[in-house]
């Protein structure tokens, strides 16, 4: 490999799944993107720097800074909707004691030779049973069944499985416990929301074992097969395969990304095994 890589996240599994030459490029190369000159490219990257705006006031919230305070924040239309639902929504856990809430947490676990590393929007424990939220403001909702198989579903259930001990008073925490709701601004009556089961959480920690080990020893990173995955990838110009952005709400469910390389590694909650 170019560069050494040492960590892996849900979405560099994700990008590795669709197309391993968007994984190395993105990854490994480090390449940032081409310069976005399209306007529906623009209007994405507007939004979804809005949508990163919106996590952090979701942040304030749950660790105490009253709506009110964080609403003047709230300085655009996107983000004055979503935190309108967001504040009509309660406080969305529906948990009435929101001491149990820890926000913006990091979880990492070995993982083959790398580690898995995901960054919690906000975990709810709330007596037996423990709900991730992550908050998405996608204009368009996905589908249930979509979501389902996508990594992040599968990495954020196993790793608090994996990792999440410390958060549980010590114990093990047991798949069963898990629910994973994704929660929409902009469809905030419409959430998503998935269970676990033990032999899920097995399932989903052999695939993710094979598959980085499969990324460690792997000499080459081909392009994908599926042409249409490039109609909206940002490397198009790399790669031949286009220089004309797809369909812009397509764009914004493939090619997310969290940042994490601002993770601060001081802060990693693990277990070490
Ligand atoms: S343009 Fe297509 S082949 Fe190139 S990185 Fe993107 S998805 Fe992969």
């Amino acid at each position: 490999m170019p560069i050494q890589l040492n960590t892996l996240s849900q979405s560099s599994l994700q990008d590795y799944n669709d197309c391993p030459r968007r994984f190395e490029l993105r990854y490994l190369e480090q390449l940032a993107y081409p310069a976005i000159e399209t306007e529906p490219a623009l209007e994405n990257e507007r939004h979804q720097k809005e949508g990163e705006y919106f996590h952090r006031l979701a942040q304030q919230y749950f660790v105490g800074i009253p709506a009110e305070q964080i609403a003047k924040l709230a300085n655009t239309e996107n983000l004055q909707r979503w935190w309108t639902n967001f504040s009509n929504a309660g406080n969305l856990t529906g948990l009435k004691d929101l001491s149990g809430l820890k926000t913006e947490i990091t979880l990492s676990a070995p993982l083959g030779k790398f580690r898995l590393v995901a960054k919690y929007d906000l975990i709810g424990f709330d007596h037996e049973k423990i709900y991730i939220y992550d908050w998405k403001t996608y204009r368009k909702r996905p589908k249930n069944e979509w979501l389902a198989i996508r990594w992040q579903t599968r990495v954020y259930r196993a790793l608090l499985v994996q990792a999440g001990a410390h958060l549980n008073s010590g114990k093990a925490v047991q798949s069963e416990q898990i629910e994973m709701v994704y929660w929409f601004p902009d469809f905030p009556n419409d959430p998503a929301r998935f269970a676990y089961k033990t032999d899920q959480f097995k399932r989903d920690w052999d695939a993710l074992t094979k598959l980085a080990d499969e990324i460690a020893s792997a000499s080459s990173f081909p392009k994908t097969d599926e042409v249409s995955k490039c109609s909206y990838c940002p490397y198009r110009s790399y790669c031949n395969r286009g220089v004309r952005a797809g369909d812009a709400l397509e764009a914004e469910l493939e090619t997310e990304a969290e940042e994490l390389f601002d993770i601060n590694f001081e802060q990693i909650g693990e277990i070490e095994f």
